[in-house]
Parts: C-alpha cells; structure tokens; sequence
C-alpha cells in the first residue's frame, strides 16, 4: 500500500533526493568512499557546500551582505545564538506558540524582552495584529509558521527595527523579501532537509555589535568567517539539502512551491469546511498552508480513534495531531504531492458516508 507521509518533522522527502543521498552514502562521486567516512575538508566535498549555499542564495533572491550558514543545535539553538548575537539591551518578540515562548525565554536572559502581543489566550488559534513594535528595540523576532497549531505569517510584516525569524517549517515555501530581516533560521528536518542541519541566513554587517564576549561556537561571526567549516559541519545532511534544492530548482523554485502549497491546501481546508464531522481549529484567515490542523465536530468526537484507524488503513502517516490542539493535523510540506491531499480527502469522505 502506498504510504502518504504527513509527518511534522522530520518529515517528507522527494523520493528522487533520499534516492540520491542513499546512493552518496555508499559511493560518494565514484570514489569508491562513502559520503560519511570522507573529510568535510576533502577537495570533493567543498564544492558540495559550496553549491548548496549559491541554490541557497539563488532561489531564495538573497541579497549581496548576507551570509548562508550551516550548522548544528537546531532551531532550539538558534533561541539562545539569536539574543546572545543580536539583544544588546531590548528586544521585541510576537507570541503565537510553543516555539516562540520557547525563543522568548532564551532571549529574557540577556536582556529586556517586550512580547509585543500574544494569542496563548486560545491555544494560538490566531495570529495576533494590530500590536505596537517599540521602536528602540534591537530587533523584531517572529515564527512565520507555527508548525503544532497551524497558524502561519505568509508575508513579509512592516517593522520600525530590523526583524528575525524562526522559519523552520516554511522555508523554501514561498518567495521571501530577506531584506527586512538581519536574521532568518530553522532546522532542516521539516521543509529543506534531514535531521541533523540548521540553516542561518544572517546579515554580515549585523553581527558584531553587541558588547558582551559571545563563545566562539555561539558567534555568527565565527561561521560566516570559516563558510560554515569551523568545525565538522552535518556532511550527510549538508548533501541531502543540496540533492532537495536542486529538486526544488527543478520543480520551478519557491513561486512554483508556493503555488504548489496553496492548492494542497485549498483543497484539504475545503473538504474540512464542507464535511460535517470536522471543523478546523484555527482562523480562516490565518491558516497555514504548511500544517492544516482539524478535530472532529464535537456531536462526533467520539469517532476520532475510529478516523485515525480509518485514515492509517488507507496509508495516511502521522496525521495524529500535537497534544496540546489533539485532532488531526496533515503537514504539507513542498515534498507532498496533491494525489497525497485527494487521498485523504478521499478517506474523510468516505468516512462520514458510513455516519
Ligand atoms: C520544529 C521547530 C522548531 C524546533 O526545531 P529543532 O531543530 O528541533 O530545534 C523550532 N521552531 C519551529 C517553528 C519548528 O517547527
């Protein structure tokens, strides 16, 4: 049976980029050694990275200044390289989830931190607007998608001071405008890559302004001086990222991606509309087009494991929804095909014609 991967993270892959990873791990370009016993300082391997890091550049329009870093840690990180590289005495931050709280706390030991507006009030089912950025703060830091509750951002805001954004779950989804950002970051497991890797799009002239002494691992400064090989980089995964970018290059870049994710979920928030045992669990207007989150009505709640046995018959993978929203929640990442979407459409369709 064909398997639908709609798992939040990690998560899907195209076929044709874990295919060419495999194949890497058992014999990087003909020389007979795998992709994970060579040097990152092998003359082979350099132009990998090198390669990634101007796809990188391309498909997202970078502009000149701004540097591509990979690294390790995660997002989770990047919560505390963010303050430690950035916060010299204020910093605004938008409240819309766990992962936001989770940078916010990091950010709160190296200076004041103003949460400029949050939505915890319901569970995050909105997007907080109409909130005032105080202007002598050093930046401005929002997560453009919130991966658990299924809120997204999907434009580039307007901003008095520079922003900075966790974009773990919607990177290479959508043309963005980088130059309102000083900072762009996430893990690679959910749109871009495998575990192991997280990107940093930073501008050059921002780093280095704060006063205090930054560890040299935690320093952008040090990364973007060595081109992401200070130390051993995620070899493996730097590969993998590659092997997708090329694919997204491929498939039309980040326009055609972002055309792709508005008719995936076009069609999953319509049936979700439309079918009496489920309702969605955020506002319309701030869907994500990356995870469409939805439980059953509350006259069928009692029907729920039943669904989730129904759609896994049928080959749908990790629908199940994050504890804290509970339902369902189909991820929907660039790698995810519209016969995946029908095909779970398919199944609640099927299954309210036997309530
Ligand atoms: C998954 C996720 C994270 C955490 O990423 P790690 O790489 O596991 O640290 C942070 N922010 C968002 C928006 C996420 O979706």
């Amino acid at each position: 049976m064909k398997k639908y991967n709609f798992n939040a993270g990690p998560s899907i892959l195209p076929r044709e980029v874990i295919e060419a990873t495999a194949a890497a791990c058992l014999d990087f370009n003909g020389s007979g050694l795998s992709l994970m016993e060579i040097s990152h300082r092998a003359k082979d391997f350099q132009p990998v990275v090198d390669e990634a890091v101007a796809l990188f550049k391309e498909l997202l329009n970078i502009p000149e200044g701004y540097s591509v870093l990979f690294l390790g840690g995660g997002a989770s990180l990047e919560f505390c390289m963010v303050p430690f590289n950035f916060l010299e005495k204020k910093a605004a931050y938008l409240n819309t989830g766990v992962w936001a709280k989770k940078a916010i706390k990091e950010a709160k030991a190296f200076g004041e931190v103003v949460e400029v507006a949050s939505s915890a009030d319901t569970t995050y089912s909105y997007i907080p607007k109409g909130y005032e950025i105080p202007a002598d703060a050093d930046y401005f830091h929002i997560t453009t998608n919130n991966t658990i509750y299924g809120t997204e951002i999907r434009e580039d805001l307007d901003s008095p001071v520079p922003m900075i954004a966790d974009m773990s779950s919607d990177i290479f989804s959508r043309p963005i405008d980088v130059s309102k950002y000083i900072c762009i970051y996430g893990g690679a497991q959910k749109n871009l890559s495998m575990a192991g890797l997280t990107f940093v799009i930073v501008k050059d002239e921002a780093v280095g302004k704060v006063s205090r002494y930054i560890p040299t691992m935690l320093n952008y400064q040090t990364h973007i001086d060595g081109g992401s090989m200070f130390n051993t980089p995620p070899v493996v995964p730097i590969y993998c990222a590659l092997q997708n970018l090329k694919w997204i290059k491929a498939h039309g870049g980040v326009e055609a991606m972002d055309k792709r994710a508005h008719e995936r979920a076009e069609l999953l928030y319509a049936e979700i509309d439309r079918n009496k045992l489920f309702r969605g669990t955020v506002e319309k207007e701030d869907r994500s087009v990356m995870n469409i989150c939805f439980v059953m009505n509350d006259e069928y709640k009692d029907l729920e494991a039943d669904f989730m046995k129904f759609a896994t018959e049928r080959g749908m993978v990790g629908i199940k929804g994050h504890r804290s929203v509970g339902g369902f929640r189909a991820s929907c990442y660039n790698a995810m095909d519209i016969e995946g979407v029908q095909a779970l459409v398919d199944c609640m369709q099927e299954f309210e014609k036997l309530h």
